[in-house]
């Protein structure tokens, strides 16, 4: 069973934080540290730690980010010129959360997609 984390507490309202968004399959709110201008986090209400973990039965939550990203760009105002979503997995790809979250980035263009070497 995996361990819940701070977002659990966020999806269920036991803490406190900017939220954009809810329905029965994703919650979505502001990031606390934001990157970019527009910095929101999408995240499946049910606790899949990471990307690897994604299984067949999550397709519907998972879509349900996509769609969800597309109506909160549109809200936020930065659907025209265009955004980044981003998923990060595990350690290698720099996962702080382990509650898988889609991050939806933008209010300005952003740098290259990658950095050659991390740092
Ligand atoms: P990641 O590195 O992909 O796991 O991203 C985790 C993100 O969660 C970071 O961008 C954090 O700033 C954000 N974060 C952590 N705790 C909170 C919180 N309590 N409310 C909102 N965002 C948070």
């Amino acid at each position: 069973m995996a361990e819940e984390t701070i977002f659990s507490k966020i999806i269920r309202k036991e803490i406190p934080s900017d939220m954009l968004y809810q329905d029965d399959l994703v919650t979505a709110f502001r990031d606390i540290n934001p990157a970019m201008p527009t910095h929101i986090l999408i995240v499946p209400n049910d606790l899949i730690p990471t990307a690897a973990d994604v299984e067949p039965e999550h397709e519907l939550a998972l879509g349900r980010l996509f769609t969800v990203a597309r109506k909160l760009a549109e809200e936020a105002g930065i659907a025209e010129d265009g955004y980044r979503l981003i998923v990060n997995c595990k350690e290698h790809g720099r996962q702080d959360v382990f509650h898988l979250h889609m991050h939806l980035l933008g209010g300005a263009k952003h740098g290259p997609m990658l950095i050659k070497k991390p740092d």
